[in-house]
């Protein structure tokens, strides 16, 4: 799929930096949740990510936990790591990053490694998100790296998604190991 090649999908912006739900948060969020859908499509749960640094896509990823049996493989970091590797360097300074969802804390203290300077997401996750709902990773008093985020971006659609595919698996009987 191309979705597994890390410099597929690439694409060119023109937008000028971003301000606080303006224009172009809401067309890179809107990208985000492409990327939602198409892990929707793959029976991922649906959460996009995009790395935007002046003007430039340099990472889009969508959760795939599943597909590579793989608990890291959150679309945050998969969008972080593309784009570290696009650009030779492991930290991304200026980069702001979009997700569907509000970072974990796996995810949000990988965003803090790479040094990124803002965080948009679209709904809070009050069973995971390690930014506002359990904890404050990317805001931490003691941390020497602090990321200023904004949220509520396109929440309604990316929550439309979420409760579309969770509302789907509850409609399916499930199948598990071992009962065949
Ligand atoms: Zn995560």
């Amino acid at each position: 799929m191309s979705s597994l090649d890390p410099f597929d999908n690439l694409e060119e912006s023109q937008a000028t930096p971003s301000d606080p739900n303006g224009p172009s948060d809401r067309r890179y969020m809107a990208l985000a949740l492409e990327e939602a859908r198409r892990a929707a499509r793959r029976d991922e749960v649906p959460i996009g990510a995009i790395v935007v640094c002046e003007g430039v896509v340099l990472g889009r990823a969508h959760n795939l936990t599943r597909t590579h049996a793989d608990p890291t493989a959150h679309a945050e970091m998969l969008a972080i790591s593309q784009a570290a590797r696009r650009l030779g360097f492991m930290r991304l300074v200026g980069a702001t990053v979009y997700t569907t969802v509000e970072p974990c804390f796996m995810c949000a203290g990988a965003l803090v490694h790479a040094r990124v300077k803002r965080v948009v997401w679209a709904v809070r996750d009050p069973k995971f998100g390690g930014c506002a709902s359990l904890g404050q990773v990317l805001t931490h008093p003691e941390s020497n790296h602090q990321v200023e985020w904004h949220e509520g971006t396109l929440a309604e659609p990316a929550r439309d998604l979420l409760q579309s595919f969770f509302r789907s698996k509850r409609a399916v009987p499930r199948v598990t190991l071992g009962d065949e």
